[in-house]
């Protein structure tokens, strides 16, 4: 269903160029805990549109990449008098359009002052510049912007992820547009709105729609310079065809099927169950780098599991703005049905399915996307709850017999973003974490707050292309360009080196 007007007082995800609302067609965002509320509206951006788009960002270009790294930090740190009074009111939007528990929304609404504080204390305007002058005269070495940005957003973190990858984007002198997920469009596109006003007309620009509408005209523009997705496997192999023919750049945050390695020494007490938990079921497991296969010493997997399932059970499920939820209900339809397929197939395959934790309100449990924690033991390891993306709240536990053993087990997936080890010894971890095949490796963690804007953040194998975090993502938002006046180019004379073959 799509919509030619939009109702005036509710939150709407407008399509913003050259800083105009264009008016289009929307449609409507549901609360994932009541789905008969209508929380707002997404508009429907067409491929014309996003051509406008470019069309301004090329024309804001030159100005931007003309100011230098300090001003532009500065001019994206104006926005934070309206973010800060604004918070509040995109946290509870991102819960209702998005579902997570609003803590949740808290944090991912304050990134961007957290992103702009962090990238503006990191560079000056030297960024990237390196000048020498010697015998043969003179080279610079210089970063340069790639011009027309694209950045697609996913609907878990969706002002996070997004500001992770704009405000680098930004920062370094590119223009962009923002194509924000159509299952949570409006708290984003509130928070790009404003920041859009603290910028130059054109720098930045939003076109909200559906991915195989406005997402794939953005992609397949030759007007893009560099496309930084955040997102699908499938999705970011798209990306990556159309960038064949338009021969550019791409980082790729895409899925993951994080393993928690648990080793024979590891201390099970009540920390260690909680950080697990909170490690696989936060968001409802709708996070990439969730927690989303557990290995345990087959020894120690009964005492395991009965100490994780009872860590579990205290999770209550409810509406995200409720202050007893612990998690909240999974965000659309697609997911929720994805997810319990999973389910079911592991149960038509014999696998142990328990369901833990409460329901905070059984009567309206059928109108949203809620469901309860699942662990999953007595699994085959090819089975696809094991070796796919679940993005839900179920987790299989699988026991191992040897180091060597676990370490494969943790291994055998396509992915490779994040992985766990659990030990009593942090330096024996560290040496196992080494083996495993996955961008990041944490010790005795893995939840939000593990990986940080210091360390850089992105996927091996199928998790991804690229690295967001520290000057990484800097320089992948830039191209080298070097510059040089020699007098001396006698390292290549010409055909007098014939004389050496003959
Ligand atoms: P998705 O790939 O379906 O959508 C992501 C974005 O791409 C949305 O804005 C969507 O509209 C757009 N899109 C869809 N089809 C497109 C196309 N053909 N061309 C261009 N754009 C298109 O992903 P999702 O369901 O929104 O998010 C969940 C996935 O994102 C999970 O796999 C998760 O692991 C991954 N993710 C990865 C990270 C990371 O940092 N590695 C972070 C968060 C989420």
């Amino acid at each position: 269903m799509s919509l030619t007007r939009t109702s005036t007082d509710m939150p709407v995800a407008n399509v913003l160029i050259g800083g105009v609302v264009l008016p289009t067609e929307y449609m409507p965002v549901r609360n994932p805990a009541r789905t008969e509320e209508v929380v707002g509206h997404c508009a429907l951006g067409t491929p014309g549109m996003v051509h406008e788009a470019i069309r301004h960002a090329e024309a804001a270009a030159a100005n931007w990449r003309e100011l230098g790294y300090t001003q532009r930090a500065q001019l994206l740190r104006a926005a934070y008098p309206r973010l800060q009074e604004t918070l509040a009111d995109r946290a509870n939007l991102l819960t209702r359009e998005q579902g997570k528990v609003l803590w949740e929304s808290v944090a991912d609404a304050r990134g961007p002052e957290t992103i702009i504080e962090y990238f503006a204390g990191l560079i000056d305007d030297g960024y990237g510049r390196d000048e020498r002058t010697d015998e043969r005269g003179r080279v610079i070495v210089r970063r340069v912007p790639r011009g027309v940005t694209a950045v697609i957003v996913p609907w878990n973190y969706p002002i996070y992820l997004a500001c992770q990858h704009l405000i680098p984007a930004l920062i370094t002198g590119n223009t962009v547009v923002v194509k924000p997920s159509e299952y949570a469009p409006l708290a984003l596109s509130h928070t790009l709105a404003i920041l859009a006003e603290a910028l130059p007309k054109g720098v930045l620009n939003v076109v909200p729609g559906e991915g195989h509408v406005a997402g794939r005209a953005l992609i397949e523009s030759d007007g893009v310079k560099n496309v930084l997705f955040t997102g699908s496997v499938p999705v970011g192999q798209e990306i990556l065809r159309a960038n064949a023919e338009t021969v550019r750049a791409a980082s790729l945050e895409l899925g993951g099927n994080d393993p928690a390695l648990v080793l024979r020494d590891a201390v099970f007490d009540e920390s260690t169950m909680h950080e697990m938990v909170r490690g696989v079921f936060t968001c409802a497991g709708q996070i990439c780098f969730n927690i989303k296969r557990i290995y345990v010493p087959r020894t120690r997997m009964a005492e395991f599991l009965e100490m994780f399932i009872a860590a579990a059970d205290t999770i209550a499920v409810g509406d995200g703005l409720d202050a007893r939820s612990t998690m909240g209900p999974l965000n659309n339809a697609n997911q929720a049905s994805r997810v319990r397929r999973l389910l079911d197939a592991a149960r038509e395959a014999g696998a142990t399915v328990q369901a833990v934790g409460s329901q905070l309100n059984p009567d309206s449990w059928e109108r949203g996307y809620f469901m309860l924690p699942h662990v999953v033991s007595d699994i085959d390891h090819d089975h696809p709850l094991v070796q796919t993306e679940q993005f839900g709240p179920v987790v299989p536990v699988l026991p191992y017999d040897s180091l060597d053993e676990g370490i494969a087990m943790a291994n055998g997936t396509e992915y490779g973003l994040a992985a766990s080890v659990w030990t009593a010894d942090p330096e024996a971890g560290l040496q196992v974490g080494e083996r495993l095949e996955a961008g990041s490796v944490f010790i005795n963690t893995h939840r939000l707050g593990a990986s940080d804007m210091t360390m850089p953040f992105g996927g091996m194998k199928k998790s991804g292309l690229g690295r967001t975090h520290t000057t990484m993502i800097l320089d992948e938002c830039t191209e080298a360009q070097a510059l040089s006046f020699r007098s001396d180019v006698s390292a290549f004379p010409g055909p007098a080196l014939a004389e050496q073959a003959r």
